[in-house]
């Protein structure tokens, strides 16, 4: 766990507010939808070639959730909640629960905020890792996820802590995710179904580690000042 209080004193410059958390999920489904093909022969190559498909299908339910929801509450620790019991319970294979898992623990420490600060952003962050681990035991290096995610967790908390904006921070991790990401080629996969090609699985970026990336880039592009 990253010592979130660390960061108090870091940047206020910009804060996000529940309508551009919005937008940064929706432009998720955006990203998610325009990669479908990549992440899926991505997925042919190490596993079984659904994760575009599975990804898709979940985050087109959750646009149908966002249509269709009383957002007067201004929530967006629910909100969060929501987009990842939707993933849950319309995406199967590992990838559905862990998203799931992932943006229900992001909407934890958000409870009841209708605004968020970046000590906020990475305490959703860290929650959402420290959910993904637990519910998936994948240690970094097991070529999953969890080697875009905790990259993008790390360099938001080295920025922050180094008195970055908030903007330069969400760019650093976005960026420090797709290094994860590519470093995931050569490793050899621990966990998932990826996991039974053994050796053979290297060489081969990881699919849910490609999606994890595009959910750090759009908060990036989304909340660029
Ligand atoms: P499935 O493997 O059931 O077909 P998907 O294809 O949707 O599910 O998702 C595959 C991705 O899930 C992998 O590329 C990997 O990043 C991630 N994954 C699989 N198992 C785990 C795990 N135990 N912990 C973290 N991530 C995992
Ligand atoms: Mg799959």
């Amino acid at each position: 766990m990253v010592d979130v209080a660390e960061t108090e004193t870091a940047s206020r410059r910009m804060s996000v507010a529940y309508d551009d958390v919005v937008s940064w999920v929706r432009a998720f489904a955006a990203d998610v939808s325009a990669n479908k093909e990549q992440l899926t022969e991505l997925d042919a190559a190490i596993g079984d070639g659904d994760h575009g498909i599975n990804m898709d299908r979940g985050m087109s339910a959750v646009l149908g959730k966002l249509d269709a929801a009383d957002d007067e509450q201004k929530d967006i620790g629910a909100l969060l909640k929501t987009v990842g019991m939707t993933l849950v319970s319309t995406v199967g294979g590992a990838g559905g629960p862990l998203y799931g898992t992932l943006f229900m623990q992001m909407g934890t420490p958000l409870g009841g905020k209708a605004v968020i600060q970046p000590e906020d952003w990475l305490a959703a962050l860290d929650g959402g890792v420290a959910g993904v681990q637990a519910r998936g035991k994948a240690e970094p290096g097991d070529k999953t996820m969890i080697d875009a995610l905790i990259p993008g967790r790390d360099a938001l908390q080295s920025a922050l802590v180094g008195g970055e904006s908030f903007t330069d921070a969400l760019r650093r991790s976005a960026d420090a995710a797709g290094q994860g990401m590519r470093d995931t080629i050569p490793l050899v996969a621990k966990k998932g179904r990826a996991s039974y090609l053994g050796e053979r699985s290297a060489g081969h970026q990881d699919p849910g580690a490609t999606s994890s990336h595009l959910l750090l880039e759009a908060a990036a592009e989304t909340w660029a000042a």
